[in-house]
């Protein structure tokens, strides 16, 4: 005990009790509520100030807290000690090397033997301070990525079926702030309705633990009814105790350029210029798949491969530019003649190929027949007049082998221009069956 405190005091608190009070690991003060100076303080008190035992004792409640400046206000801040059971008070102190320590202060007032005192007990609550600086700074980032970010973000809770749609969702699907109620069915009814099934699958597989995340790309219904294209990546992120998943968030970026885009590439690079049909590569990826549905599913296939008769006449005749046309002509007719599910594509210079899904050879033949007499109406007025030269040949399910069909198909081709063009004819294999 120091010289300055009083004697009551130093009579009453035991040398144990002080060493008690010495290893709290918050700082106590005893203050004279009169003064404000402190009239006792633990280890911690002194410490926590960079000051020595005798220091602390010559300084007043004044001089340590910076944010309590002169008497009046320590007189207003002493009434509402004396008034309240515990008076809390989020301060300052100021250490001896100067930086500030940030305190949570809780003062009682008691008297001994007639005379009044004040304890207070000081926490140092810098990390804290810190802490929660930090925790609204991330608060911050979190409300910018919410509201400023380019991608939209919901936040579903399973259980319940609430839907949290962040501002800058709606605002990417033309709603305001408080539109769009808080339900997966305001989303999953504006999904486009051929999308639907496989956006719920990758939600379902990613939630059943197939997939590790939830990963779609859909076309979904703004608020004027026209559809957007969003690329979607969501996870899990709290399983209930049975180890269902309990609440799964998701971000949306409207992708609608990047597709646009896209579909205008592939649109280049898979159609004709001329005749705007599909080119030779599309035609031979189309070619490809349905050769592969046929096998699964044993279809026959029918192939025509289609050359204008006599076309270097019309060029000879007319010029390029007239053959152009007659190119577009005819192709603009095949396309006519054919059903949704055929598809003619320019192999090359005035030469076609049709592809027909699910067709024998006998129907085949009957399309290109079609196409031979569409040909020859249409462009009867012609000078010379524009007749086609077909070459046909079909084949089904595991038999079928694309480039045997177009090989066989050129040479029917062959011999429909042998046998005096403008005419249908089979593919010698076929003729053999
Ligand atoms: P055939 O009845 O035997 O088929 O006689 P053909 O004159 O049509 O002979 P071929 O098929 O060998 O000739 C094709 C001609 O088509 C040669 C080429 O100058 C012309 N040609 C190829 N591509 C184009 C094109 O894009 N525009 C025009 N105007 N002509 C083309
Ligand atoms: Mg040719
Ligand atoms: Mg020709």
């Amino acid at each position: 005990m120091s010289d300055t405190t009083p004697p009551q005091l130093a009579s009453t608190i035991l040398p144990s009790a002080e060493l008690l009070f010495d290893h709290l690991a918050d700082a106590v003060y005893l203050i004279d509520p009169d003064t404000s100076n402190i009239v006792w303080g633990n280890q911690k008190a002194w410490e926590s100030l960079g000051l020595s035992r005798e220091d602390v004792l010559n300084h007043s409640v004044l001089s340590l807290q910076m944010d309590v400046h002169g008497l009046p206000q320590w007189g207003e801040i002493a009434s509402a000690i004396r008034n309240s059971q515990c008076f809390r008070f989020i301060g300052r102190h100021r250490h001896q090397h100067g930086h500030e320590v940030q305190v949570e202060v809780n003062t009682t007032h008691f008297e001994l033997d007639g005379r009044a005192y004040f304890l207070s007990i000081a926490r140092d609550t810098t990390n804290r301070v810190a802490q929660d600086a930090d925790v609204n700074n991330r608060e911050k980032q979190l409300w910018f990525a919410l509201n400023e970010a380019s991608d939209g973000l919901w936040d579903w809770e399973v259980a319940t079926g609430k839907l949290f749609f962040s501002p800058q969702l709606k605002r990417m699907l033309g709603y305001g702030p408080d539109e769009m109620e808080p339900v997966l069915e305001t989303w999953s009814s504006n999904v486009h309705p051929e999308d639907v099934t496989q956006v719920m699958r990758a939600l379902n597989e990613h939630m059943q633990g197939k997939r590790s995340r939830y990963e779609a790309e859909y076309r979904i219904r703004n608020r004027n009814g026209h559809y957007l294209w969003v690329q979607e990546r969501g996870r899990v992120c709290e399983f209930a105790t049975d180890g269902q998943p309990a609440r799964v968030v998701g971000m949306v970026q409207d992708i609608s350029n990047r597709k646009q885009l896209e579909l205008l590439l592939h649109e280049h690079a898979s159609n004709d210029p001329l005749t705007g049909l599909a080119n030779r590569r599309e035609g031979s990826t189309y070619l490809e798949a349905q050769v592969e549905l046929c096998h699964r599913l044993n279809l026959p296939l029918g192939l025509a491969f289609i050359d204008i008769d006599h076309f270097k006449s019309v060029n000879d005749i007319h010029g390029h530019m007239t053959g152009d046309v007659v190119i577009q002509q005819v192709a603009q007719i095949l396309k006519n003649t054919l059903r949704a599910s055929d598809m003619a594509c320019r192999w090359g210079g005035e030469e076609f190929i049709v592809i027909s899904p699910n067709t024998n050879l006998e129907q085949m033949t009957r399309v290109a027949e079609k196409m031979r007499l569409a040909v020859l109406q249409s462009l009867a007025d012609h000078v010379p007049p524009v007749t086609i030269s077909l070459g046909v040949t079909a084949a089904t399910g595991k038999e079928i082998n694309q480039t045997q069909l177009i090989t066989d198909a050129d040479a029917a081709l062959y011999w429909a221009k042998q046998n005096g063009r403008n005419r249908v004819e089979l593919a010698p294999a076929n003729k053999q069956n």
